[in-house]
Protein backbone atom coordinates (compact mmCIF):
# COMPACT_ATOMS: atom_id res chain seq x y z
CA UNK A 1 0.00 0.00 0.00
CA UNK A 2 1.35 3.59 -1.01
CA UNK A 3 1.68 5.91 2.12
CA UNK A 4 0.04 9.09 2.03
CA UNK A 5 2.77 11.79 0.73
CA UNK A 6 3.37 15.04 3.31
CA UNK A 7 1.70 16.77 0.66
CA UNK A 8 -1.30 15.10 1.50
CA UNK A 9 -1.10 15.44 5.49
CA UNK A 10 -1.10 18.74 4.65
CA UNK A 11 -4.23 19.26 2.83
CA UNK A 12 -5.85 16.55 5.44
CA UNK A 13 -4.81 19.08 8.19
CA UNK A 14 -6.30 21.95 6.59
CA UNK A 15 -9.49 20.11 5.99
CA UNK A 16 -10.03 18.51 9.35
CA UNK A 17 -8.92 22.00 11.19
CA UNK A 18 -11.83 23.60 8.11
CA UNK A 19 -14.08 21.19 9.90
CA UNK A 20 -14.00 21.97 13.79
CA UNK A 21 -12.88 25.86 12.86
CA UNK A 22 -14.96 26.85 10.29
CA UNK A 23 -13.88 28.00 7.03
CA UNK A 24 -10.92 30.85 6.52
CA UNK A 25 -12.96 32.91 4.03
CA UNK A 26 -15.91 34.91 5.57
CA UNK A 27 -19.44 35.25 4.75
CA UNK A 28 -19.87 37.86 2.96
CA UNK A 29 -22.22 39.12 0.74
CA UNK A 30 -24.68 37.09 3.44
CA UNK A 31 -22.76 38.91 6.24
CA UNK A 32 -20.64 41.88 6.61
CA UNK A 33 -17.20 41.43 5.84
CA UNK A 34 -14.52 43.49 7.78
CA UNK A 35 -10.96 43.83 5.76
CA UNK A 36 -7.67 44.39 7.14
CA UNK A 37 -6.20 47.05 9.05
CA UNK A 38 -3.97 47.95 6.91
CA UNK A 39 -6.12 46.76 3.76
CA UNK A 40 -6.30 49.18 0.86
CA UNK A 41 -9.83 50.22 -0.56
CA UNK A 42 -11.83 53.41 -2.11
CA UNK A 43 -9.91 56.33 -1.50
CA UNK A 44 -11.52 59.67 -0.13
CA UNK A 45 -10.68 62.95 -0.17
CA UNK A 46 -10.89 64.98 2.97
CA UNK A 47 -11.90 68.82 1.71
CA UNK A 48 -11.12 70.51 5.03
CA UNK A 49 -7.32 69.14 5.00
CA UNK A 50 -6.98 69.27 1.26
CA UNK A 51 -5.43 72.36 -0.10
CA UNK A 52 -6.00 71.58 -3.94
CA UNK A 53 -1.79 71.30 -4.72
CA UNK A 54 -2.83 68.65 -7.44
CA UNK A 55 0.26 65.92 -6.16
CA UNK A 56 -2.25 63.28 -5.82
CA UNK A 57 -3.27 64.11 -9.71
CA UNK A 58 0.29 64.43 -10.68
CA UNK A 59 1.72 61.10 -8.56
CA UNK A 60 -1.85 59.00 -9.66
CA UNK A 61 -0.05 56.08 -12.10
CA UNK A 62 -3.77 55.08 -13.25
CA UNK A 63 -4.94 58.86 -14.58
CA UNK A 64 -7.89 57.91 -12.12
CA UNK A 65 -7.66 61.71 -10.75
CA UNK A 66 -7.91 64.67 -13.23
CA UNK A 67 -8.36 68.14 -12.33
CA UNK A 68 -9.67 71.50 -14.04
CA UNK A 69 -9.40 75.10 -13.44
CA UNK A 70 -12.66 77.27 -14.23
CA UNK A 71 -14.84 79.85 -13.26
CA UNK A 72 -18.14 78.98 -11.50
CA UNK A 73 -20.93 81.15 -10.34
CA UNK A 74 -18.17 83.94 -10.00
CA UNK A 75 -15.22 82.24 -8.40
CA UNK A 76 -12.26 80.56 -9.70
CA UNK A 77 -12.31 76.73 -8.64
CA UNK A 78 -10.40 73.79 -9.52
CA UNK A 79 -12.47 70.76 -9.69
CA UNK A 80 -10.81 67.74 -8.47
CA UNK A 81 -12.42 64.48 -10.22
CA UNK A 82 -11.65 60.88 -8.78
CA UNK A 83 -13.26 57.78 -10.88
CA UNK A 84 -13.25 54.84 -8.91
CA UNK A 85 -13.33 52.31 -12.30
CA UNK A 86 -9.81 53.88 -12.98
CA UNK A 87 -8.38 53.45 -9.59
CA UNK A 88 -5.86 50.79 -8.27
CA UNK A 89 -5.73 51.70 -5.21
CA UNK A 90 -2.22 52.14 -4.98
CA UNK A 91 -2.11 54.48 -2.67
CA UNK A 92 0.48 56.29 -3.91
CA UNK A 93 -1.99 59.60 -3.49
CA UNK A 94 -2.11 59.03 -0.01
CA UNK A 95 1.54 58.24 0.58
CA UNK A 96 2.33 61.75 -1.67
CA UNK A 97 -0.36 64.44 -0.07
CA UNK A 98 1.41 67.02 1.66
CA UNK A 99 -0.93 67.43 4.51
CA UNK A 100 -0.97 63.77 5.03
CA UNK A 101 -4.49 64.34 5.75
CA UNK A 102 -6.01 65.45 2.19
CA UNK A 103 -6.94 61.90 0.39
CA UNK A 104 -6.81 58.82 2.73
CA UNK A 105 -7.57 55.14 1.50
CA UNK A 106 -10.50 54.03 2.95
CA UNK A 107 -11.32 50.29 4.26
CA UNK A 108 -14.11 49.98 1.91
CA UNK A 109 -14.49 47.68 -0.89
CA UNK A 110 -18.29 47.46 -2.30
CA UNK A 111 -18.61 49.54 -5.03
CA UNK A 112 -20.19 47.43 -6.96
CA UNK A 113 -23.52 49.07 -9.26
CA UNK A 114 -25.56 47.98 -11.74
CA UNK A 115 -25.18 51.36 -12.91
CA UNK A 116 -22.57 52.84 -15.44
CA UNK A 117 -19.32 52.65 -14.45
CA UNK A 118 -18.49 56.37 -15.51
CA UNK A 119 -20.59 57.06 -12.51
CA UNK A 120 -18.48 55.83 -9.97
CA UNK A 121 -16.50 59.05 -9.19
CA UNK A 122 -16.56 61.80 -6.07
CA UNK A 123 -14.80 65.52 -6.65
CA UNK A 124 -13.69 67.86 -4.53
CA UNK A 125 -13.30 71.74 -5.31
CA UNK A 126 -10.96 74.23 -4.06
CA UNK A 127 -11.24 77.94 -4.91
CA UNK A 128 -8.35 79.71 -6.36
CA UNK A 129 -6.37 82.74 -5.77
CA UNK A 130 -6.29 85.45 -9.16
CA UNK A 131 -3.73 87.59 -10.09
CA UNK A 132 -5.25 91.63 -9.08
CA UNK A 133 -3.60 92.32 -12.98
CA UNK A 134 -4.12 89.98 -15.36
CA UNK A 135 -6.32 87.53 -13.67
CA UNK A 136 -4.36 84.64 -14.46
CA UNK A 137 -4.52 81.89 -11.70
CA UNK A 138 -1.52 82.19 -8.76
CA UNK A 139 -2.56 79.13 -6.86
CA UNK A 140 -5.42 77.58 -4.63
CA UNK A 141 -6.26 79.83 -1.89
CA UNK A 142 -5.89 77.22 0.61
CA UNK A 143 -2.38 76.29 -0.52
CA UNK A 144 -1.03 79.61 0.34
CA UNK A 145 -2.08 79.64 3.71
CA UNK A 146 -0.79 76.32 4.08
CA UNK A 147 2.62 77.57 2.71
CA UNK A 148 1.83 80.95 4.48
CA UNK A 149 2.14 78.57 7.96
CA UNK A 150 4.77 76.75 7.03
CA UNK A 151 6.93 79.87 6.46
CA UNK A 152 6.09 81.82 9.23
CA UNK A 153 8.05 85.27 9.49
CA UNK A 154 9.23 84.77 5.93
CA UNK A 155 5.76 85.08 4.71
CA UNK A 156 6.02 88.60 5.06
CA UNK A 157 9.20 89.07 2.33
CA UNK A 158 6.64 88.41 -0.43
CA UNK A 159 3.79 90.74 -1.03
CA UNK A 160 1.54 88.23 -2.46
CA UNK A 161 1.66 85.63 0.04
CA UNK A 162 1.19 88.65 3.26
CA UNK A 163 -1.39 90.36 1.58
CA UNK A 164 -3.64 87.51 1.23
CA UNK A 165 -2.86 85.53 4.67
CA UNK A 166 -3.71 88.72 6.45
CA UNK A 167 -7.06 88.94 4.81
CA UNK A 168 -7.01 85.30 5.81
CA UNK A 169 -6.97 86.22 9.27
CA UNK A 170 -8.71 90.03 9.11
CA UNK A 171 -5.58 91.83 9.55
CA UNK A 172 -6.17 93.58 6.29
CA UNK A 173 -8.99 94.80 4.55
CA UNK A 174 -10.75 92.49 2.70
CA UNK A 175 -12.28 95.07 0.29
CA UNK A 176 -11.62 94.57 -3.49
CA UNK A 177 -8.81 96.61 -4.72
CA UNK A 178 -9.70 98.89 -7.98
CA UNK A 179 -8.85 96.98 -11.04
CA UNK A 180 -5.96 96.98 -12.63
CA UNK A 181 -4.61 96.91 -16.58
CA UNK A 182 -2.13 95.41 -18.21
CA UNK A 183 0.47 97.34 -18.96
CA UNK A 184 -0.61 99.99 -16.06
CA UNK A 185 1.44 99.02 -13.06
CA UNK A 186 2.90 101.37 -10.96
CA UNK A 187 5.45 101.40 -7.86
CA UNK A 188 2.29 101.15 -5.87
CA UNK A 189 1.13 98.46 -7.08
CA UNK A 190 4.59 95.93 -5.60
CA UNK A 191 2.01 95.52 -2.48
CA UNK A 192 -0.85 93.60 -4.32
CA UNK A 193 -1.27 90.33 -4.56
CA UNK A 194 -0.03 89.39 -8.59
CA UNK A 195 1.51 86.57 -10.38
CA UNK A 196 4.88 86.66 -10.98
CA UNK A 197 4.90 88.30 -14.14
CA UNK A 198 3.04 91.02 -12.75
CA UNK A 199 4.75 91.44 -10.40
CA UNK A 200 8.49 91.44 -12.32
CA UNK A 201 6.54 93.99 -14.56
CA UNK A 202 5.22 96.47 -11.50
CA UNK A 203 9.14 96.44 -9.95
CA UNK A 204 10.48 96.86 -13.62
CA UNK A 205 8.74 99.74 -13.67
CA UNK A 206 8.94 101.54 -10.48
S1 LIG B 1 -3.61 68.41 -0.63
FE1 LIG B 1 -3.44 66.21 -0.94
S2 LIG B 1 -5.46 65.57 -1.58
FE2 LIG B 1 -5.41 67.77 -1.83
S3 LIG B 1 -4.77 68.11 -3.97
FE3 LIG B 1 -2.89 68.11 -2.74
S4 LIG B 1 -2.18 65.99 -2.80
FE4 LIG B 1 -4.33 65.97 -3.46
S1 LIG C 1 -5.06 54.85 -5.06
FE1 LIG C 1 -3.55 54.93 -6.74
S2 LIG C 1 -4.79 54.73 -8.60
FE2 LIG C 1 -6.22 55.19 -6.93
S3 LIG C 1 -6.45 57.41 -7.04
FE3 LIG C 1 -4.81 57.00 -5.55
S4 LIG C 1 -2.91 57.11 -6.78
FE4 LIG C 1 -4.61 56.90 -8.22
Amino acid sequence: MKLPGILQFRILKEALKAVFCGPYTSGYPFKPHVPAERFRGRPEYYEKDCMGCSACAQVCPAGAITFKDEIKDGKAVRKFVLRYDICIFCGQCQANCPTEKGIKLTREFDMATTGKRKDLFTTVEKELMLCECCKEIIAPKDQIVWVAKRLGPLTFSNASLMLFYLKQLSLSSSQPMPSLKENQLYRADRVRVLCPKCRREAILKS
